[in-house]
């Protein structure tokens, strides 16, 4: 079994946490019964069968391969044949529409994977699926077979023109949009039933339409609303030129409708405040509205965009040198944070301890964006005193390795009897070290936390002689103290990447949050912190589908729990442009073309506005209209450090409510990709400068 590693853990944010390793057998009942709480029954799907069906039918098997950790995300997602499995809501939404009942004779039109026609098996008595494309057709005649959905029976054919030895049906299904509603599909209805298709001549988008039977030649029809899916192609559809271009992954999604008495773009338009360049004062002075917050927790959309850098930097020395902040607290690991914060703060180096963030994703730390604002630190910091110098640290714990060696060198220092022992419990990580990801295998199979213990045991015994310590050399305590806890935390993290999606993600970002909290306390009870991470650890998860959908938590939430208004969460988008990531984790940084953002998504909105660069200001009692607008779901892009553009839409998308999720959106219509910094430091460049440059 191939290990996990945290890449593969979660494509949508890139950059931790998993969705589910992709060939690890697992028992999906726990992600199913979430998906039809908060994708299903939440929007207001109410038939039990239906629900029901939903609950049993296991997704991950109808997915393309290597899709299995998508399987139960809120999204179509794409297939063979440039085809799509649709979307888990509108399956229900359909089946519910067409009011399919036990015993049902139905026709299910437009196979692609056989997921529909699967819950629909659950209810119905007898369902005839029919395809277009063979190979489709094929594998979802086998598929049916080896999972024992023996009531379903599969044709290749043009479905526009129905089944019609299987007529009378009680219900048609048709995925796929036609220019109008074929006849045959009419004639095959009995009466009383009931035909869900989507219509529509207009762009890549259609009507829901249920059509009735009444009686032998009278019908009815009901619009269920705007839906966009892949087109009808047949004798009673479109033809295949006429289908060209159409979109062949779209969401299949009832839209937001455009409400109010101006269309949202233009009402962000009003509200939004254009930003000057970003050495010029006024720049941050912008954020000054936010500066009475005790936690400044500055997002990104990217892991790997420039000026979401050099807005951070902007904003973060305007609240240093006007609101006396005095904490950069970044998604970072923490002892590579520590060799920047001694440079910054004019501390003494750690002999040894090597340039700092040479570890995958280097680019993230590593670029020129950040060694500028690293420089501006310590020019500034060595203008003041000590006491007001503000300091650089790493909330993350990845950097495990460089934790253990840093509490052991520590304690070597001060205490080489301890140091002894601490070693000898560290050695329990030892055969994991290369690759901690193992350690959680290992855990699992073995069936016990080995090293748990041990890594507890250590830290208890630093914080039991802190007074000792600390009397001898304050400050390095702190970060003792930090990278032993670092090492507990991670020894729980790597094994929870085997247990559960939303646990390892949570006890990182609870990492980082008490790491916060840490450094705020040991400053005193006025201290007050910028922080900078990706808009999924800083954006309240409870207003995305992280919190709704995966039961995660991120410090921006908790940062509300705890400061209430006191925490300001600033969130940043972008259009399009290029940016720094990789394909895989551990794979080689490229600069990837960022695609113009989703039609239903915060960002289409924001390019409509067609103010290229702004703030907006979205805290309550500001532009009520519009917040209330916005507060209704939309998409929303988060790249981390991988992006794959190709599977965007189910990798990269989110649903959000973005007044509930930020405080204030930053917006740059088109960015680039950071200047990453070479790996290897200059020769004879001293050992003080953390980038070895
Ligand atoms: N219900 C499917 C599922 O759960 O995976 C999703 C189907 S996909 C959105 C639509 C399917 O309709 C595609 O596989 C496409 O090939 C098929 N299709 C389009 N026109 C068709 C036609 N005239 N007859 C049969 N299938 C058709």
């Amino acid at each position: 079994m191939p290990v996990p590693r945290p890449s593969a853990l979660r494509p949508l944010q890139g950059d931790a946490g998993m969705a589910q390793p992709a060939n690890q057998q697992r028992d999906n009942t726990a992600a199913r019964e979430r998906m039809v709480a908060s994708q299903i029954a939440r929007r207001g799907v109410k038939d039990p069968h239906v629900l029901d069906a939903m609950r049993q039918v296991p997704r991950e098997h109808f997915v393309a391969e290597g899709m299995a950790e998508f399987a139960y995300e809120d999204s179509p997602l794409p297939i063979a044949e440039g085809q799509t499995i649709s979307q888990p809501y509108i399956v229900a939404l359909m089946i519910e529409a067409a009011r399919v009942r036990p015993g049902d004779r139905v026709l299910d039109v437009g196979t692609g994977s056989g997921y529909a026609a699967a819950v629909l098996s659950q209810i119905a008595g007898k369902v005839h699926s029919i395809e277009r494309h063979g190979p489709l057709a094929d594998a979802a005649r086998r598929k049916f077979e080896r999972l024992g959905y023996g009531n379903i029976e599969v044709r290749h054919g043009d479905g526009t023109l129905g089944w019609p030895e299987a007529a009378p049906f009680d219900a048609i299904l048709v995925a796929a949009g036609g220019p109008e509603i074929p006849e045959a599909m009419r004639k095959q209805l009995k009466v009383g039933g009931r035909l869900i298709i989507p219509v529509g001549t207009q762009g890549d988008s259609q009507e829901l339409i249920r059509v009735v039977r009444d009686g032998e030649d009278r019908f009815h029809e009901e619009d269920l609303g705007p839906v966009t899916f892949v087109p009808l192609i047949g004798a009673q559809g479109w033809t295949e030129r006429q289908a060209d271009g159409k979109p062949s992954v779209g969401r299949i999604w009832p839209r937001q409708p455009e409400a109010g008495p101006r269309p949202l773009a233009e009402q962000v338009r009003q509200a939004a405040e254009p930003l000057p360049d970003f050495d010029d004062p006024a720049f941050g002075a912008m954020f000054d509205r936010f500066a009475d917050a005790r936690v400044v927790l500055l997002g990104e959309a990217t892991h790997g965009t420039s000026e979401f850098y050099r807005a951070r930097a902007a904003i973060t020395q305007r609240l240093i040198e006007r609101h006396g902040f005095s904490i950069v607290a970044a998604e970072a690991d923490w002892p590579d944070a520590a060799a920047v914060d001694r440079y910054v703060r004019h501390r003494a180096v750690h002999v040894g301890s090597g340039p700092a963030f040479r570890r995958f994703p280097m680019w993230m730390w590593r670029n020129a964006e950040v060694a500028a604002f690293v420089d501006w630190l310590r020019a500034r910091n060595g203008g003041v005193e000590p006491a007001r110098q503000a300091g650089f640290f790493g909330l993350d714990i990845y950097n495990m390795n460089a934790s253990i060696r840093a509490v052991i060198d520590y304690l070597e220092r001060l205490d080489p009897e301890a140091a002894k022992v601490a070693r000898e419990r560290y050695g329990c990580l030892t055969p994991w070290q290369r690759d901690p990801a193992t350690y959680g295998r290992a855990a699992l199979t073995t069936g016990y936390a080995k090293c748990e213990g041990p890594v507890a045991l250590a830290l208890r015994d630093l914080l039991q002689k802190q007074l000792d310590y600390e009397a001898r050399d304050g400050e390095s305590f702190l970060d003792a103290a930090q990278n032993a806890r670092l090492v507990a935390a991670a020894e729980r993290y790597y094994r929870a990447m085997y247990y559960a999606t939303a646990e390892s993600w949570n006890l990182r970002d609870r990492h980082m949050f008490d790491t916060l909290i840490a450094l705020l306390e040991r400053r005193g009870k006025d201290a007050r912190a910028v922080v900078w991470a990706h808009n999924s650890h800083i954006g309240n998860a409870a207003a995305t589908d992280m919190g709704e959908a995966r039961g995660e938590i991120n410090i921006g939430q908790l940062c509300r729990e705890r400061f209430g208004k006191d925490a300001a969460l600033v969130g940043f988008g972008t259009d399009r442009g290029t940016v720094a990531a990789a394909s895989d984790w551990d794979g080689p940084m490229e600069v990837k073309t960022v695609r113009p953002s989703h039609a239903d998504s915060y960002e289409r909105v924001c390019r409509d506005s067609r103010v290229r660069r702004f703030l907006l200001d979205l805290r309550v009692g500001q532009w009520p209209d519009l917040r209330a607008e916005l507060t209704k779901p939309r998409l929303e892009r988060a790249i981390g450090v991988i992006y794959r553009p190709e599977t965007e839409m189910a990798s990269h998308y989110f649903d959000a409510r973005l007044p509930e999720q930020f405080d204030g959106y930053v917006w740059f219509e088109e960015t680039r990709a950071v200047t990453p910094l070479p790996a290897e430091p200059r020769p004879g460049v001293p050992e003080t400068w953390p980038f070895g440059l």
